[in-house]
């Protein structure tokens, strides 16, 4: 609930309104584990919020931390018992969390691990919420900048993750600007459209993966529903409507998406939509996954593959692999703790 709402809710218990205030804190500032440890609320609320509500809680199944460089990695259950990862990784400026919106994803790309057993369900806010408080607890310390490209598609569960974002940001509550914030989507084209309306200060990330359609579709399904031209279109007007340039994931996949041609034809589509100042290339060796026979191009013509990019004007970076002794990418925890568990799978659904 906003602080709003919950001013509604506790006036129709008859509290005063300013309790609202102190009970937003005690969930999102120094949020509290149980609603007896909110020490400037009268014992009669507490009772009351004991009886009326739920802290949703969130247990760590796992954690996992990287000997090569300190990455955790959390399997977390949830109240009914399934299951999501979240990572948190260290970089120089600060460290960033990566978060997941949903149990299991429907969209089945190629390589993803988070896919491979379905979809399940959406995230409440508080569960996406959830994974935070509960990492930082854990840690001791704050993390600087939330990443939405955990396990699920974040705008197919789009009015959640608006309303965890605006909780999230909220300066009585966590206040974190969405300026440190990223939200990842495999290229769902009227999502992104409903979420420039919002101009919201967030860095929109785009899993693009292949320069065309044809390529784009041997690996990803949602290419056969929005084609690249649409989507680069929508990607163009977001960072026109918000004024936020927009950050292309690319993992490179030896012999799929990794050649000269495709470089060139990348180039080509994003100077098509107006130089290279609107957008960004994140290039990313694909992470090897057990249940596919991808491999990672190889690290000469990752670099190759930036210069090609560069050389048409195209700003390209390459992602550091981080956590590669701990399973990070997504899904691969989860998806282990699966396998020991025959039987608790999600269901394969069509694309929104
Ligand atoms: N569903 C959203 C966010 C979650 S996935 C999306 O598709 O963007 C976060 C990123 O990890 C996406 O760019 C996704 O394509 C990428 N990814 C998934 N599996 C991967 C793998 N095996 N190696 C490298 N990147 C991968």
């Amino acid at each position: 609930m906003s602080g709003e709402e919950l001013a509604l809710w506790l006036q129709e218990l008859g509290q005063p309104r300013f309790r609202a205030g102190q009970l937003f804190g005690w969930l999102h500032k120094r949020p509290a584990e149980r609603f007896d440890q909110m020490s400037n609320l009268p014992r009669s609320l507490t009772e009351l919020l004991e009886e009326q509500a739920v802290l949703s809680e969130l247990s760590i199944r796992r954690k996992l931390v990287s000997a090569l460089d300190g990455t955790v990695k959390y399997l977390f259950a949830l109240p009914d018992g399934e299951l999501v990862e979240t990572v948190v990784m260290d970089y120089r400026h600060g460290s960033s969390i990566c978060l997941s919106t949903q149990v299991g994803c429907r969209m089945g790309c190629a390589f993803c691990a988070s896919t491979k057993a379905g979809f399940v369900r959406n995230l409440a806010p508080s569960e996406i919420l959830g994974q935070l408080y509960q990492a930082e607890r854990d840690l001791g310390r704050p993390v600087g900048s939330v990443v939405l490209m955990g396990i699920g598609e974040p705008l197919d569960n789009f009015d959640n993750v608006i309303r965890f974002l605006s909780l999230l940001s909220d300066e009585n509550g966590r206040n974190l600007s969405l300026r440190h914030v990223s939200l990842s989507t495999c290229g769902l084209v009227d999502r992104i459209r409903k979420l420039a309306e919002l101009r919201l200060q967030l860095t929109l990330s785009v899993s693009l993966h292949a320069p065309n359609d044809a390529i784009r579709a041997q690996t990803m399904p949602v290419a056969r529903r929005y084609g690249i031209d649409a989507l680069l279109d929508a990607c163009r007007d977001y960072a026109g409507d918000t004024g936020r340039r927009i950050s292309f994931e690319y993992a490179l996949i030896r012999g799929v998406n990794d050649s000269r041609a495709c470089a060139e034809e990348l180039a080509a589509r994003l100077k098509a939509r107006g130089g290279g100042g609107w957008c960004h290339v994140n290039l990313i060796p694909v992470n090897e996954i057990r249940e596919t026979d991808y491999r990672r191009a190889e690290r000469q013509r990752i670099a190759s593959f930036q210069g090609w990019l560069g050389e048409r004007g195209i700003n390209a970076t390459v992602r550091r692999t981080l956590g590669a002794d701990i399973s990070a990418a997504c899904g691969q925890l989860r998806r282990e703790e699966q396998a020991a568990q025959p039987g608790k799978y999600g269901k394969k659904e069509d694309l929104p």
